[in-house]
């Protein structure tokens, strides 16, 4: 069957038409956002308004100021002795939308614990940053730290390794970040 196609009739004042007239309330609009903020800048410069006009982040010199509750980079917690808090019970590989939580389940060398990891991967390229993953674990295994990943690069191999995940290969800068912080990951 044909579908009909509505068409819109916009009917324009004398104003919109004359096309200069609109072009004149666009510069306005323009010079008032520049001039606002250019004072602005200049009160703060010199310290009579605490607040600044609007500023353009100068990324990746200058990163944006990110909120305390910023689901970030993804981090394996450990016990207090070291090893891992994950059984590889594959509930966080389970529920990712993203099908980017890969692992290798084995047999664990702890006579009381049944099952670990001996592969944990997760495909920072694919991930959205749900934080489900972080959610769904029944042991706070997995967490997504406060931390921009700087996972902007010139290749496309940016998957995370369990030894990464845990913070057992520094030969990433970022990683520094995660060094200073270790000891917060240590928990009974
Ligand atoms: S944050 Fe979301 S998309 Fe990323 S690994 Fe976790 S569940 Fe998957
Ligand atoms: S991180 Fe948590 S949810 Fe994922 S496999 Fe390990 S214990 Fe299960």
């Amino acid at each position: 069957m044909e579908k009909r196609v509505r068409e819109l009739k916009v009917d324009y004042g004398p104003a919109e038409n004359i096309y200069w007239v609109e072009v004149l309330k666009g510069l306005w609009i323009t010079n008032r956002h520049f001039m606002v903020n250019m004072w602005r800048h200049i009160l703060h410069a010199l310290r009579i308004k605490a607040e600044k006009g609007a500023v353009t982040f100068q990324y990746p010199e200058e990163h944006r100021p990110i909120h305390h509750r910023w689901r970030g980079r993804h981090r394996l917690t450990v016990k207090q002795n070291g090893a891992m808090r994950c059984t590889a019970c594959m509930m966080c590989e389970t529920i990712c939308p993203d099908e980017c939580i890969h692992i290798v389940p084995g047999e664990s060398p702890d006579p009381n614990v049944e099952k670990f990891p001996e592969e944990f991967y997760v495909d920072a390229l694919r991930c959205c940053f749900c934080g489900l993953c972080a959610e769904a674990c029944p042991l706070d295994a997995i967490r997504l730290d406060v931390i921009e990943p700087e996972i902007c690069g010139f290749t496309r191999d940016i998957i995370f390794n369990k030894e990464f995940l845990m913070g057992l290969n520094n030969d990433r800068p970022w990683e520094e970040w995660y060094i200073e912080n270790k000891t917060d990951s240590k928990e009974k």
